[in-house]
């Protein structure tokens, strides 16, 4: 990272978007300081948010070190803890992740003479998470829709792509097992981490700290 991504990083420090700082940080190092980064970051966004990540934590480590340390107030008692995490620790995947996943559709979830028993959907790219912050979305399942429109490719034999209005209509069963699929097939790589307060003895997450992740202290 160069002072150009410093810049983007206290410009956007309160942007509640993550996702979007994120992209365009690991889209503007993976072209020469400073240069115009638009089909970069169009790359970054077809990544999975893991593949993502890994990029993100590659650039973190080659620029300010293996060493997070982060200052979090406990939301119990407000004791200020202060912790070190080393982005080593993280379960970075040893594959490639699955760009399709597979679902068999629970049996009473299905439509009255169903094409097919299945369902296929894409997993989540960095571009779709970045999306869904930029949406708004007030509730989990409002979200989920929004989500589940984007990357159902294929339902009990109809093809995609779909719209909300179809995602929402689906039976609760279907769209919790794609979910499962999806999440299963996609490790959650949480930048945000768990943490005990030494003081109380409170159990927290403590949310992902750009400032702590990209600026040095
Ligand atoms: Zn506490």
């Amino acid at each position: 990272m160069t002072g150009y991504e410093e810049e983007a990083v206290e410009a956007r420090q309160r942007d509640s978007n993550t996702a979007a700082l994120c992209n365009e940080i690991v889209a503007r190092c993976s072209v020469a300081p400073g240069a115009d980064f638009e089909a970069a970051y169009a790359r970054v966004r077809a990544l999975s948010t893991v593949e993502r990540d890994a990029a993100l934590v590659r650039i973190r480590q080659l620029s300010l070190g293996d060493v997070v340390h982060l200052q979090v107030a406990c939301p119990s008692c407000g004791h200020k803890n202060e912790i070190d995490f080393k982005l080593s620790e993280l379960p970075l995947p040893e594959a490639p992740v699955p760009t399709e996943v597979e679902v068999e559709l629970p049996a009473h979830a299905l439509p009255p003479e169903p094409a097919a028993r299945t369902a296929l959907a894409r997993t989540p790219t960095a571009g779709d998470q970045e999306d869904l912050l930029s949406a708004g979305l007030e509730s989990e399942s409002a979200r989920r829709t929004f989500l589940l429109a984007r990357v159902l490719v294929r339902y009990a034999g109809g093809e995609g792509p779909f719209d909300e209005a179809f995602v929402r209509a689906l039976p609760i069963a279907a769209r919790a097992a794609i979910e499962r699929a999806i999440e299963s097939a996609l490790p959650d790589l949480d930048l945000g981490m768990a943490v005990q307060c030494p003081a109380c003895g409170a159990g927290f997450e403590s949310p992902f700290d750009v400032a702590a992740f990209f600026l040095p202290r």
